[in-house]
């Protein structure tokens, strides 16, 4: 590390923590993030939402390393769950949030995924220092003003800055500056895990889908993480704990056993020998909140801030979706725009939004004695929209409940403004089929999804929009708007 003065220091290099660093830089600021591992390094939480992946994702400008990447594509969730005894399917393109090829995401090798964050986050000007740990944030006269690390290297220093982001994981012990964690009561859950080669698929158009099973000790996710690679889960109440006496990897196997759906699809498998997929992990406590996302000089992101049980595959929506907000709150602070406060409020209250729809849906949905109905309706209460009641529980899951990140409609709006005012030239290279299955879109039509999705293009559109009519309205009463590129705060054109 060259200087040891930033404008930002990031602590933590998991998807909310690339997430902000690289937002960040791309306005212009000098950012470094800090990574205590040295990447590829094993996490659990493969699989994605659409509103990670088209929403997020572009504006990091990832989107061709994703599809070079090859991940399984995930058109919707499978569930075996509540009074229904055969299995049941949303699809993502069942929602007019998340149109055309927007309608699905992918279930992904985190070990690959994060990579490809933290590599984006590097080339967008971030200095990143892998195998380097915070120890302790430096607080003056109350403002958090710099962190003191331990270096690859061994030795200790500080790096003083304007901001530190905590987005250190389930295992931040820096977020006690700015209150406590509270554990859930509701969510008490053990989770163990493992990985299959060769287990069965769901039957097409489903074979990329989440599989989750509930059975009487709780439920089992099924995640296809390539044509021969399966990640396999099951949650247990604590109650169920004794089990784990046995070890972990038998007691895995006889919890499997009793759920059939599963047990059946793994009838031609064999356990992963290769690692890091051959060990039997447990995870337990995951489920909590933190009384405070941000205090003077310091922003909670991720699953430092707050995590909730995995039935949904939430957590990198809201490590990417959090960063999202926590950079545009910084960005606009940096810019010397808003009071810190003003700033800061939107970053919150979007944050906890969010994370209530999530866990408010999941209290109705552990509720394993209702009909599909009642899941749909909770979901349509929840969202207060009026919208078809399949169609919210869609959108909801898929991360897009407060319609502020993926693209959808505000899309359609900008493509016809788009072509209308002929602002991309008709030719433009592409390398990617993908986009392309919008199906009864025009030539045209079609050139722009490609488009919209290649790296950069996001910005490029929202800055050759500006002064056009801004697709945002505030989310919440008296509110703040997304700036025209997407990486500050704006409360309607008057940022005081
Ligand atoms: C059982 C289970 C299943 C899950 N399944 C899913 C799923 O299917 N889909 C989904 O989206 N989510 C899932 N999740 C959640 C997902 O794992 C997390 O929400 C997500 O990884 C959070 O990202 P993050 O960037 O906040 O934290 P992390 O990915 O944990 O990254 C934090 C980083 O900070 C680093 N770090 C920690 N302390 C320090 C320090 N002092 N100094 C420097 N670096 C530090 C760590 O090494 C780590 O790389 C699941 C979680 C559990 C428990």
């Amino acid at each position: 590390m060259k200087s040891k003065v930033f404008d930002v220091c990031v602590v933590g290099g998991g998807p909310a923590g690339s997430t902000a660093a690289t937002l960040i830089a791309m306005s212009g600021y000098r950012v470094l993030l800090i990574e205590k591992e040295s990447l590829p390094v094993y996490k659990i939480g493969e699989s994605l939402l659409p509103a990670t992946v088209h929403g997020v994702c572009p504006l990091l400008g990832v989107s061709e390393d994703l599809l070079r990447a090859n991940f399984v594509k995930k058109n919707g969730g499978t569930f075996r769950w509540g009074r229904a005894k055969e299995p049941w399917t949303f699809a993502f393109a069942e929602s007019s949030k998340f149109p055309g090829p927007t309608s699905f995401a992918y279930q992904v090798e985190r070990i690959k995924f994060d990579t490809i964050l933290l590599d984006n986050a590097r080339r967008k000007g971030v200095e990143v220092c892998e195998q380097t740990q915070a120890q302790d944030l430096v607080v003056e006269d109350g403002r958090v003003v710099g962190v003191n690390i331990l270096e690859r290297s061994g030795t200790d220093s500080r790096v003083s800055c304007k901001y530190v982001v905590d987005a250190c994981g389930h295992s931040s012990r820096i977020a006690k500056q700015a209150g406590v964690r509270t554990y859930s009561e509701r969510f008490r859950n053990v989770a163990v895990f493992g990985y299959f080669l060769d287990g069965g698929r769901l039957p097409a158009p489903n074979a990329g889908n989440i599989f989750s099973v509930a059975f009487a000790k709780g439920w089992c996710w099924y995640i296809p993480l390539s044509p021969t690679l399966t990640s396999v889960g099951v949650v247990i109440d604590k109650e169920y704990a004794s089990v784990f006496h046995q070890g972990p990897r038998k007691a895995f196997e006889s919890l499997i056993s009793e759920c059939s759906e599963i047990k059946n699809l793994l009838t031609s498998s064999r356990p992963c020998d290769r690692p890091p997929y051959d060990e039997i992990r447990i995870r337990q406590e995951y489920s909590y909140c933190h009384s405070q996302f941000w205090s003077p000089g310091l922003v909670i992101v991720g699953d430092a801030a707050c995590f909730i049980d995995p039935v949904f595959s939430s957590g990198v929506h809201l490590a990417t979706y959090s960063a999202l907000l926590a950079a545009r709150s910084i960005n606009t602070r940096l810019r010397g725009e808003l009071t810190e406060e003003r700033a800061f409020a939107e970053f919150d209250a979007r944050y906890r939004r969010e994370y209530k729809l999530f866990h408010d849906f999941l209290c109705a949905f552990y509720d394993v004695d209702q009909d599909l109905d009642s899941y749909y309706w909770t979901a349509r209460h929840l969202m207060s929209e009026e919208v078809p009641y399949r169609e919210a529980l869609v959108t909801l899951v898929g991360g897009n409940a407060s319609s502020d990140l993926i693209i959808a409609d505000s899309t359609e709006r900008l493509e016809r403004q788009m072509l209308s005012e002929q602002l991309f030239p008709a030719a433009m290279g592409v390398t990617s089929d993908m986009y392309l299955e919008s199906s009864g879109r025009t030539g045209a039509g079609r050139q722009f999804w490609r488009e919209l999705n290649r790296e950069g293009t996001q910005l490029q559109i929202q800055s050759a929009l500006k002064g056009c009519d801004t697709h945002e309205r505030p989310l919440l009463l008296d509110g703040l708007v997304a700036s025209a590129d997407g990486l500050y705060w704006e409360s309607n054109g008057k940022n005081r």
